[in-house]
Parts: C-alpha cells; sequence; structure tokens
C-alpha cells in the first residue's frame, strides 16, 4: 500500500492493484497546534469505530458520506475525493474558541445552532472564513457552502439525537468535505471524540478535551462512549 497522506491521527492509503484508497486512524493524540502529542493505546481501533459507526448512521439519513466500508479495526475504505481545506463547525453549547471571540457565558446553550467555517492552516492557527474569502481563495463556490452549511446542521440534528439517546449532550463538533469526480459534495474525514466535544448529562467531559486539559483517563472515556454507541439500535 502507497501512503497517499499522513495527519496527526491518519493516514490515506492507496492500493495500487486494485485501485482502492484507505483511511486508517493512528493512536496518536495532538492538541494545541501538535504542541502537545502522545500515543494512547487503542485508541486507533476505539476512533475507527466510532466514527464508522455515526458516518453510517448520517448516510441513512441520506447524505452521502466517503466510508465504504471497515476492512479491519483501524481502516476503512473510503472513495476516491479531493478533500475541500475549510472545518465546518457546528455548536450547540458556547465552548472553545467561541468563548475567546465572543462575550457569552461558557455552557451557555445558544438559541440556534451556529455553522462557522475554517480554513486548515496550522501555521496561520485556521482562520475563520466568510463567503467572500471562499471566493477569493477559491475554495468552494457559494452553493456549495450553503450547501455544506446545511448538510452540517442535518449532521447535528442526526448526532444530537443519536447521542441524547445515551446520555451525552453534544456540545459542538468540526466535519471536513471532499469533493469526487463529479464534483458532489460528501461527508469525509472522522466524527469521533477527537473532532467532537461531548458531555455527560452529569456535565462530565469524555471527549478529547480531557486531553487537552490535562484530565487524563482519555481512553477510559473515549471507550465509554463506544460502549454507549454500541447499544444503540443499527
Ligand atoms: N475541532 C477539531 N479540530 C480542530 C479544531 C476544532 O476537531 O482543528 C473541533 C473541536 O474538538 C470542537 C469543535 O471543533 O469539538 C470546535 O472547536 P473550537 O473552535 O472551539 O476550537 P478549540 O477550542 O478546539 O481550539
Amino acid at each position: 500500500m502507497k501512503t497517499l497522506g499522513e495527519g496527526k491521527t491518519k493516514i490515506v492509503l492507496f492500493d495500487e492493484e486494485t485501485g482502492s484508497y484507505f483511511l486508517k486512524f493512528k493512536n496518536s493524540i495532538t492538541a494545541f497546534n501538535s504542541q502537545r502529542k502522545d500515543e494512547l493505546d487503542e485508541k486507533g481501533r476505539i476512533n475507527c469505530e466510532i466514527s464508522y459507526f455515526l458516518m453510517k448512521e448520517v448516510e441513512k439519513s441520506g447524505l452521502p458520506i466517503s466510508y465504504e466500508k471497515k476492512v479491519d479495526d483501524v481502516t476503512i475504505k473510503v472513495k476516491d475525493l479531493k478533500m475541500i481545506p475549510v472545518e465546518v463547525v457546528v455548536r450547540n453549547i458556547a465552548y472553545g474558541s467561541f468563548l475567546k471571540r465572543f462575550t457569552i457565558k461558557e455552557g451557555e446553550r445558544l438559541k440556534q445552532p451556529i455553522v462557522e467555517f475554517f480554513f486548515k492552516d496550522d501555521e496561520k492557527n485556521d482562520p475563520q472564513l466568510t463567503r467572500e474569502l471562499f471566493e477569493y481563495f477559491e475554495l468552494a463556490n457559494l452553493d456549495e457552502v450553503e450547501k455544506m452549511k446545511e448538510y452540517a446542521l442535518k449532521v447535528n440534528e442526526i448526532l444530537k439525537e443519536i447521542f441524547h439517546k445515551v446520555k451525552i449532550t453534544l456540545v459542538d463538533f468540526k466535519i471536513e468535505f471532499g469533493r469526487d469526480k463529479a464534483g458532489n459534495l460528501l461527508l469525509a474525514d472522522e466524527i469521533d471524540p477527537d473532532s467532537c466535544r461531548l458531555w455527560d448529562f452529569s456535565g462530565e467531559m469524555l471527549d478529547k478535551e480531557r486531553y487537552r486539559r490535562g484530565l487524563g483517563e482519555v481512553m477510559e472515556h473515549y471507550q465509554e462512549i463506544l460502549k454507549r454507541l454500541r447499544k444503540v439500535p443499527g
């Protein structure tokens, strides 16, 4: 298998014989633009299973996704896409970078979900995008921006409902999109505790925020999310 790209937590592989693409989840975890980095046993396996389950739930609702099938504990066969270098964030509760930019109480429930776009550029700390900047840098046309927003809000509804069933509050999350050869937008990348803020109904943090804040027992909490999701009827 040829490595086409390696990110902080995942690798994209290409099988030259079959022409297939694969996404492989690593055990690494990073925070603060990779200034903090660790290897956590089982992380790849747990995030791969969570992400696969949640993506397939999204697909059931009629939204196109890049995932095809899980081929082993840490690897998913995916479609051939060109990724759009944009992070689409949906927020239900004010937290994280939102608090640095706006005067609002930490943990306040937003009157309606808010969608924000950020340009993926670690060196510039992922600047926020406007419609004008999308066009200027030719990242996506306005029709696509609107579609990504609509799509992200639908994903929010699907995920909120699933997590609610297992007594977890979806605070916020980040998704990414790619385009297939025909130019269709597909949901790609991952949906797991690295990319979502998830609070138990008691208020306990279950996601990567534990790692950012040095709260410890990161994998125990990821495992707890998986354990609960496994009980959701598939
Ligand atoms: N997020 C992510 N990758 C990033 C930045 C953010 O997955 O590079 C997720 C993060 O886990 C949270 C949501 O996007 O669920 C909103 O993050 P925020 O903008 O508050 O940034 P942060 O506080 O993580 O820097």
